[in-house]
């Protein structure tokens, strides 16, 4: 069954359109108005379809094509509309869109899946306007609970809770209570990495992802004129800062090859030129694809932090902890050979980027196929793929489903 990857692209441009920024990027952050506006786009093309637009508690959106058993265990495709505020027109929407493509096919061709095939948009992916991420697929799996997503606040202090209300009111959509675990997931994505374009490969057959942690740090110290307090006695908590960051970049950031290490959000208080600070905050995101270096280097960082703080207190909350997961086997394979049978160059790749994905496969067999992206680039308005790509990973996304079905 060939996928319509015309009128795949078409619907990523015109989904582009919402939350437009200049140089051809977008701005559709969790649960923000645009975001609503593209769930509005999405509700209008299911029904244009005869698929059932439905939500969750969490703020998932589902599109789903009803299989003969309802009470069925259901496949899920998909991955997420919301964007960084300097997103690109490719990530996260490209794989709720070709998981769209592969549902309204079905449902022309009128074929009737042994169970229910859902397209999914994951709430809060980017974990930019609420950190962390992931949290619709966080609360799917069960790995954090609706009442910590729940009160969790932007900087503006509105809380994920009243956001929530405000989608559920917006679009009045009713709940699909999805079948936990599902009985698998598959999400295609663009690769935000060189290694496709590197090898002129089409299809990437993702083998898991690297394992990610990330930490808020609050130093305390205290605050005082710049011009009287002696430097002996002082407890800045930008020196204490500095001490930290430098040891962290020294003894983890380049230590091991395949370390990553970033200190990305900082916060100064009073950041006045001449006050001392007396509080600091940074947030701290380490990877490795490697479970045992990553564990090491996470214990490295904590230790590195609560000794480098004196005389400031410190307060270390870690915000995420998730462990490099391995993708479904079996699904790799069907991924592979669905390449191969369509003339697509295809390879393994690891993901460096989390994704949704990483907690469905605690709970079902999960698996990612990639496409390239231009020069890794993402994140980014130049983010771009190229439309035969698109066509490609959205017909073995096809494909893939279809094979599964069939041996339902
Ligand atoms: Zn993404």
């Amino acid at each position: 069954m060939e996928i319509n990857g015309d009128r795949l692209w078409r619907r990523l441009m015109h989904m582009a359109e919402i939350g437009a920024i200049a140089g051809n990027g977008v701005n559709r952050q969790a649960l923000s108005s645009e975001e609503i506006a593209s769930w509005h786009l999405m509700i209008r093309w299911a029904q244009a379809s005869d698929l059932h637009p439905c939500t969750d508690a969490f703020g998932n959106l589902f599109i789903v094509l009803a299989g003969r058993d309802r009470l069925a265990p259901p496949l899920l495709l998909g991955s997420h509309l919301d964007s960084q505020p300097t997103g690109g027109r490719f990530d996260g929407v490209y794989g709720v869109l070709a998981a769209l493509e592969v549902l309204v096919r079905l449902r022309e061709a009128g074929y009737e899946p042994a169970c229910d095939v859902v397209a999914v948009a994951w709430m809060n992916e980017e974990g930019s306007r609420f950190a962390p991420g992931m949290m619709g697929s966080a609360g799917f799996a069960g790995a954090r609970s609706l009442n910590t997503i729940r009160s969790c606040r932007d900087a503006e202090g509105i809380s994920v809770g009243q956001a929530l209300d405000a989608l559920h009111a917006a679009t009045g959509l009713p709940t699909y209570a999805c079948m936990s675990p599902p009985a698998a997931y598959l999400e295609a994505h663009i690769e935000q990495a060189t290694q496709l374009e590197q090898a002129q490969s089409v299809i990437g057959v993702v083998r898991g992802i690297q394992g990610k942690y990330t930490w808020q740090v609050t130093l305390n110290g205290e605050g005082g004129h710049a011009g009287t307090v002696p430097m002996p006695v002082r407890r800045d908590a930008l020196a204490a800062f500095t001490r930290i960051a430098q040891a962290l970049y020294q003894q983890v950031g380049g230590t091991e090859a395949a370390a990553l290490f970033t200190i990305g959000w900082l916060t100064v208080v009073p950041n006045a030129p001449s006050v001392i600070p007396h509080r600091v905050q940074f947030r701290i995101d380490l990877r490795h694809p490697d479970a045992q270096v990553l564990q090491r280097l996470a214990i490295r960082c904590e230790a590195i932090i609560s000794q480098q703080a004196a005389p400031c207190d410190v307060q270390l909350e870690g915000l995420s902890a998730a462990l490099p997961n391995a993708f479904d086997p079996g699904l790799q394979t069907a991924i592979a050979e669905a390449a191969i049978a369509r003339g697509y160059p295809a390879m393994p790749v690891l993901s460096a980027a989390g994704h949704d994905a990483r907690y469905l496969a605690a709970i079902c067999p999960s698996a990612m196929i990639f496409i390239p992206c231009r020069e890794g680039i993402s994140h980014e308005p130049t983010e771009w793929a190229e439309p035969a790509h698109v066509s490609a990973g959205g017909q073995v996304l096809m494909d893939v489903t279809l094979q599964w079905l069939m041996k339902r």
